[in-house]
């Protein structure tokens, strides 16, 4: 059995969306005597993390309403790093993908460790076609599923369609392939998202 951890390292000075100072976590640690404590200040969509649809639509449904079933099981990993700019319907039409496959795209952004301002990002028709599929969820290696789009079609079809969101992947050294994955976000209530350690296994049929 093979172990992936596809899970983004937290430290201050990592890469955060858009390089704002205020995203960067922040890490207080404290020694009294023999004790040491930490605490973080972070945003929830720090690296590897899942979003809910709160995030991008009003009234939205929080994390603990994501199902940690739906994020422990079989994924199919998709090569796309031949992709420039966003991934289309064209791209995505002609891989196989059935209704129920938890997703997830392998693009440049693994092969980069900087923040990229255009970083490669799923684009609304084809977060439609996904969608009419019915996938379960789509993961992606950039901190976010879309930018440029204004409105965020890409979130809110996802979202309105129950698509779970994972941002942040690190896939650099996985192949394409089939893996079992085990994803699982801190139990924050009520949230818009939350950071997640992920793993893919390979050569687990459960
Ligand atoms: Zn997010």
């Amino acid at each position: 059995m093979k172990l992936y951890d596809v899970t983004a390292p937290i430290f201050e000075g990592m890469p955060v969306y858009k390089n704002k100072p205020e995203k960067q976590p922040k890490i207080q640690t404290v020694t009294n005597a023999h004790v040491t404590e930490s605490r973080i200040d972070m945003d929830l969509h720090t690296g590897t993390h899942v979003d809910s649809p709160l995030h991008m639509i009003n009234d939205g449904e929080t994390m603990e309403t994501i199902a940690i079933e739906d994020l422990v099981g079989r994924i199919k990993l998709f090569d796309l790093t031949h992709v420039e700019d966003r991934i289309t319907k064209k791209d995505v039409e002609t891989l196989s993908i059935e209704k129920g496959d938890f997703i997830l795209f392998k693009t440049k952004n693994s092969l980069e460790d900087a923040f990229n301002f255009e970083f490669i990002f799923v684009s609304e028709d084809a977060a439609h076609y996904l969608a009419e599929i019915g996938v379960k969820g789509i993961g992606i290696d950039g901190l976010g599923i879309e930018r440029s789009q204004p409105g965020h079609p890409t979130h809110r079809t996802l979202f309105s369609n129950k698509v779970i969101i994972m941002e942040g992947l690190r896939l650099k050294e996985v192949p394409e392939g089939e893996y079992f994955m085990v994803a699982a976000p801190l139990k924050i209530q009520g949230t818009d998202a939350a950071p997640a350690r992920v793993l893919l296994f390979e050569g687990i049929n459960a």
